[in-house]
Order: C-alpha cells, then structure tokens, then sequence
C-alpha cells in the first residue's frame, strides 16, 4: 500500500515494522464475524503499550485518518472492521494483554485492553477470586472490545454488565492524550463520570487501552438445573419465583425457545438436548451459592417444586456434576453457531421490560407470521435481565441471502416498532456498530441523539474515531 507514504512511516516508527501490516492476507481484520462486510483497510497496526497507541492515534490526527480499533472482532453489529474505501486504519489492541495488577483488598484485577476475556477470568481464578463476565465469546473477545460495547452476557442478572463491571478505565484520547483513570476507587464524585463515557462507545470517542475491573469471592458450589416451560409468562413466573428463593444465588436465568433447541439438536445431536420436544420454551438456571453444594441443592430442589405446582415449570433436571452442568451450558451456547449452520438470519438483540416480554413475544410471533409465510423465530436469551436474541430465520427452502437482502429492513423496522411500543430498546447488548446505525434515529429521542452529537464532537471533533458507528450526520 503506497497511499499514505508518510504515515505509515510515522506508525512504523511508532510500533516497529513488523507491527504495521499492510500485505498478505487480512481477512481476520477485515471481515466481521458474520460475514456480513469485508472491508479493506490502509494499515492493522498492533501497538504493544499505551504509548504506542498514544503514538499511533496523534500520527492519525495529524493525517485526519480514520481509527478503527478493534479487539477480537467477534462484534455482531459490524463495529470493528474497515468500510471498503482502504484508507482506514485497524488499531488491532491484541498486543496488549498483559494482567498488570490484582489488589485482593480491593477485589480489583486491572488488566489491559487486548487480553481475551477467557485469559481475564483464569488470572482471577489463578488468584482465588471470581471475574463474572461470561459470554460464547469468551475465548476470542478482548476486555476492551466488552467494554467498548458494554457487553453482557450470563451473569448480568447477579453482576451487571461489564459497565457495573468497571471501575476505571486508561483512554487515549482521539488527540492522542493519555488519561489514567485507573485509581480502582469504589468512590469518586469528582464532577462528570468520564468512565460511563467511554464504555459502550463503541470505539466512537477513544481508544481504551486498560481497565480496572470488579472481582468477586469465588462460590463454594454452582449448581445448573434445566426446566420445560409450558409458555414465556410461566418462563416469567418462574424468574420471579427464582428471585425469591434465591436471592443473590441466581446468577443465571436463559430462555431457550423450542425452535433454537431444535436447531441445536439438528446440528449438533451429540449434544443431547433435553426436554426440548415437550415445550414451547426451556430454561436454563444457575444458583451460586456460599455455603454449599448441599444447600445449593436442597434451595434448588425446593424451587423447583414450588414451580411445579405452580404450573410454571412442567418438567426439569437438575445437574449431577460440574460435567453435566457444562454440558448444559454448552447447549445454550451452542444456539448461535446451530443458526449459523442453517444460514444467515436477521439478528434481534432486544430488551423489554421483563413483565411485558410475554406480551411482546405473542403480538411479534403472530405480526411475523402474518406478514412472512413459513418465518421460522429463533427466540432465546438473558431472560433474567428482560433481553432477547429475537431472531428472524427464513422460510424453508428460502435462500438466506435472498431473505435479507429482501426482507431485512421490513422485518427489522416490524421487530423495532413492536420492541418500542413495549417500551424496550432496540440493542440490549451488541451495540449499534453499523448494523443499526440508521435505525436508531427512529428510536431514540432527537433530545438524547442530539446529547451524544455534542459529546462525540467535544470528544472527537476532527471525527476520526470509528466514524459510521452509532451516530450518523
Ligand atoms: P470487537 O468486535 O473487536 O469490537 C467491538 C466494538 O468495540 C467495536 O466498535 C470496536 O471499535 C470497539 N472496541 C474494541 N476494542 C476497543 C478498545 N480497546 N477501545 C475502544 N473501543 C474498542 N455480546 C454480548 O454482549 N453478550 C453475549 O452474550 C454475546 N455473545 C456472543 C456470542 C458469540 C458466539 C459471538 C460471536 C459474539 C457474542 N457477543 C455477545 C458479541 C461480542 O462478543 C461482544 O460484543 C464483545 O464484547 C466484543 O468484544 P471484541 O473484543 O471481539 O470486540
């Protein structure tokens, strides 16, 4: 690539040669996870320090070039990769995955952006100690790219998303200043929380290059139990019940619906999906517990009970080994690559307030079924925090491509205009990107859009901070 001689000197002097790839093959860059856009970018440039990046992010100002920054690319809104246009530079934050402190007074482990969340969880582990963000990404995604998009996951109905997560965070500004906000401090009301800024940003304000996170004691016994549910409001009911019974021990609650099950046995039947053909739904529960498997069980047992003659749960299983209950999990985690084997699909990552989900569920099935013969759903999700993966597959013997070329954008404004009558949003957890980076104006309010366009141009004025993701002109 010869288009922009004099900056890829500067990064090379930057980050060093070897570090500055603009030859052979850069598809893992490039394209998203989905496959939904390969784009070609000028540079991936892998800093290996906060400097390093300091470094890069000024030469790109002064050469008014786009940064892209970007973590394991497993985001499914296209946040992370090149438009086609090859001037755009991927700041690829991989080298930079050192754990550098745990403070076990503090519960704080701070860690820099490029580290693999699965790499995050094992240093806590390794030091007795419980980091709770979990997602089917675990073992590509980076802390970085979790908090750049405030990411969710299984945990969240006990520990929050990855910005409860959070307790400080190192920018490099798009001016390519170094902020340290890395004090850990549990409380600080020292004027605006520039922290909340920067998470969820979605790479549009800076680039986070480190992060002080939350640890959590480890609990003695976790115990996963799998229950049919004759319908979403006994899905509801049994979450309410869970609460009660549980307390702070349910740190899992994820519908399944019968559908998604369904695929997962037709792709992977050696996984053995339990209960799937007698419900509409199943639901998958996990309770933490600080005292004991044995309490853990006999809590869960008498859960469990009290659904079944409630009518709520008509049948379930509770796990016999930490084997079983990985097993269980891996069934649900499996819904994803289960819809990718039958083909590209319109992907809904939705929430709605948690009592008004069985509503939304029946008027949406029954809207989509009128209005697209033969649309098979692939609802399943983090019922616990009222977030669904409402998943829209084409009919039989459709082509894949076809259907979203065709019906995308009618399907999605359906989906979206029903999501906001239920009051709920139209991105629970994998961000705008530029997926949805045109239909958020049709949802969020002119008040709060033209709020983010005064933060993104204090923040950023020059515009090159992954410019086309979450707001448009
Ligand atoms: P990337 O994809 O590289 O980037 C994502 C966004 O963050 C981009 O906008 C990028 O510019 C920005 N970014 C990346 N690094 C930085 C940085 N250092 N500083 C500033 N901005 C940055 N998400 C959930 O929330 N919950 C789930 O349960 C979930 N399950 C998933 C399951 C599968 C199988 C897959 C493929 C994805 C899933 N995701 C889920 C989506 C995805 O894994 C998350 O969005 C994840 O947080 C992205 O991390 P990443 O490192 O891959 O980021």
């Amino acid at each position: 690539m010869t288009t922009n001689p004099t900056l890829l000197d500067a990064l090379r002097q930057a980050v060093g040669a070897t570090h500055v790839l603009t030859e052979g093959d850069l598809t893992a860059y490039e394209r998203d996870w989905r496959g939904r856009a390969h784009g070609r970018a000028l540079a991936v440039v892998q800093p290996a320090s906060t400097a390093e990046v300091a470094a890069v992010v000024r030469a790109c100002a002064a050469h008014g070039t786009s940064i892209i920054p970007q973590g394991g690319n497993t985001s499914l809104s296209v946040g992370a990769v090149p438009d086609e246009n090859g001037r755009q530079l991927v700041l690829s934050l991989k080298r930079m995955d050192r754990v550098r402190a745990i403070d076990g007074a503090n519960l704080t482990l701070t860690v820099e952006a490029g580290c693999i969340l699965q790499n995050v969880q094992a240093a806590a582990e390794g030091a007795g100690f419980l980091f709770p963000l979990s997602l089917a990404a675990e073992g590509s995604c980076t802390i970085g790219g979790n908090l750049g998009t405030n990411a969710g996951g299984t945990q969240v109905v006990r520990y929050g998303n990855t910005r409860e997560l959070c307790l400080g965070l190192e920018v490099v500004t798009a001016q390519g200043e170094i902020w340290d906000g890395l004090t850990g401090l549990r409380k600080d009301n020292t004027g605006y929380d520039l922290r909340d800024l920067f998470i969820g940003s979605e790479g549009t304000l800076g680039v986070i290059t480190a992060a002080t996170m939350k640890l959590y004691p480890r609990p003695a016994a976790q115990l996963t139990a799998w229950a049919a549910v004759p319908s979403m409001q006994a899905a509801v009911d049994l979450l309410g019940l869970a609460h009660q019974r549980l307390g702070p021990g349910l740190t899992g609650f994820e519908v399944m619906g019968q559908f998604a099950l369904g695929l997962v046995d037709k792709h992977f039947p050696q996984l053995r999906v339990p209960l799937w053909r007698e419900a509409p739904y199943c639901v998958l529960l996990e309770n933490s517990d600080h005292e004991g498997e044995a309490h853990a069980r006999a809590q869960f047992e008498s859960l469990l009970e009290m659904a079944l003659e409630a009518g709520c749960v008509s049948d379930a299983v509770v796990a016999e080994s930490i084997a079983q209950a990985r097993g269980l999990w891996h069934i649900r985690e499996s819904i994803s690559l289960a819809q990718a084997e039958e083909g590209l699909n319109i992907k809904h990552d939705i929430s709605v307030p948690i009592a008004r989900i069985p509503a939304f569920c029946e008027e949406t099935d029954a809207l989509l079924a009128r209005e697209i013969a033969g649309v098979r759903l692939v609802n399943f999700g983090h019922l616990g925090d009222g977030n669904l993966h409402y998943n829209v597959q084409a009919p039989e013997g459709v082509d894949p491509r076809a259907f979203l070329r065709d019906e995308e954008k009618r399907i999605n404004t359906l989906v979206f205009d029903a999501v906001a009558r239920h009051g709920g949003s139209i991105s629970a957890e994998h961000g705008i990107g530029s997926l949805k980076v045109h239909e958020l104006p049709r949802y969020k309010s002119p008040v709060a859009l033209d709020l983010m366009r005064a933060i993104k141009g204090a923040l950023d004025p020059q515009g090159i901070m992954n410019p086309g993701r979450v707001l448009v002109d």
